[in-house]
């Protein structure tokens, strides 16, 4: 049988680390990677979290299972979070999978060191696994368990290996990052590691942050990211409400007041700091002047960077049973609402940029534009920059280009 093999990597960032970790794994048994066609075996990384990512896992694993059918391809095996979630049902309905694999556990001792699934000068490394926050609306904690941090040495090694392949940013990811290290016994947490990090990674120049909780951002890591040259001023925040009975339905720790001290001694502390915060519309019980407070708040704290969620109704999660569920018509309008607003606000914000030189990383090479990002844009979620240039430019390379327009969420640059 081949050794050549496919991996396609569903959902979110965390699922693409593990991925990345299942490729480097068999390769190193002499497996090939491909991510084309032409593969005989495939792998398929499921998420699990919402209705809508459900049904794209499922879509992907029944396409599959049509070309296995017309033997197009012998093997597939399904794994990931769809899995550990309902593996019963699936194995049950899903006749024609080779194999099923839950979610992967942290291993520290065998880490990708190569990016596989990213451009090789970006790359994600998971510093923590499941969650000890226990939101309402949200199944991760049952999926993947409570919070355990990844051993300092396992990760500062990886960091080592991913700079040696000449990695310009890395991303640090995990369910709640905010949370790394309160499993240590030892004192040592997020702020300790980005320094060893600043240390280990010589040709890194980027390093971003992705999914701090509000409740557990402190000062002492404010100021690491303030005063870290590498560190991006770039501040993933997801809040997801800013109505306090809302926030309590929600089981989340913070509150209107809190959240709002903490935006502005972000903003106060990080000069030029870009905030990213995700919100949920149309969560159980939500009223119409719960979600008015919502939107006024986006209008006055104008996000640099802005999601926003459709509640999504899990089973096995506290929020399930509330009452009363909020019509799917009227969510629509909400999401609609809030993200109509936010585009308003996006371009505004982006016009700041016009005139100014602004470093930026090179992503892509298109056919009449190269395509980068600023320090505010992570991949995949925010904008871009479309640079206008003659000059010869790879991926990987940091120019500072001037920004001569703007968008709703992109820029447009000349170099
Ligand atoms: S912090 Fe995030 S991952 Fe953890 S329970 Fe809440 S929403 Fe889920």
């Amino acid at each position: 049988m081949s050794k050549q093999f496919n991996l396609i990597s569903l959902g979110c960032p965390r699922n693409l680390a593990d991925s990345e970790l299942i490729i480097s794994r068999l390769v190193n048994k002499g497996f090939v990677f491909s991510n084309n066609d032409s593969s005989r075996i495939v792998f398929v990384n499921t998420c699990g979290f919402i209705d809508q990512a459900k049904k794209e896992s499922i879509e992907a694993i029944l396409d599959l299972l049509e070309l296995k059918k017309s033997k197009k391809i012998d093997k597939l095996i399904v794994f990931g979070c769809l899995v550990q979630r309902y593996a019963r049902e699936l194995i049950g309905a899903l006749k024609g999978v080779d194999a099923f694999m839950g979610v992967l556990s942290l291993d520290e001792k065998r880490v990708s060191t190569r990016c596989f699934l990213t451009p090789s000068h970006y790359g994600y490394v998971k510093i923590c696994e499941g969650c000890n926050n226990n939101c309402s609306y949200c199944a991760i904690p049952k999926i993947k368990g409570r919070l355990k941090s990844r051993k300092k040495e396992s990760i500062v090694s990886q960091v080592r290996a991913l700079n040696r392949t000449g990695l310009k940013e890395l991303i640090l990811i995990g369910q709640d990052t905010t949370s790394y290290g309160v499993d240590f016994k030892k004192d040592y947490n997020l702020a300790s590691l980005l320094r060893e990090i600043y240390r280990a990674g010589k040709n890194i120049s980027w390093i971003r942050l992705l999914y701090l909780h509000p409740e557990y951002i402190n000062n002492s890591l404010i100021e690491e990211i303030a005063n870290n040259p590498k560190v991006c001023k770039y501040i993933d925040l997801p809040i997801q409400h800013i109505n306090d009975r809302i926030l309590r339905k929600m089981n989340r720790p913070n509150n209107r007041l809190g959240i709002e001290k903490l935006i502005g001694k972000i903003r106060r502390r990080i000069k030029n700091v870009a905030i990213r915060t995700s919100l949920i519309v149309g969560f159980p019980g939500e009223s119409k002047s719960e979600f008015k407070e919502l939107l006024a708040f986006v209008r006055d704290m104008k996000f640099e960077k802005l999601g926003v969620f459709i509640y999504s109704r899990e089973e096995n999660t506290l929020a399930y049973a509330i009452k009363p569920q909020v019509e799917a018509r009227i969510k629509k309008e909400r999401f609609a609402k809030i993200m109509q607003l936010q585009q308003g606000i996006s371009a505004e914000l982006n016009k700041e940029f016009v005139s100014k030189n602004v470093k930026v990383l090179i992503d892509e090479i298109g056919s009449s534009y190269f395509l980068a990002r600023t320090q505010y844009d992570a991949p995949d979620i925010d904008g871009n920059v479309f640079i206008k240039t003659n000059k010869k430019l790879q991926t990987g390379d940091f120019v500072s280009c001037k920004i001569v327009d703007s968008y709703e969420y992109d820029l447009l640059g000349e170099y």
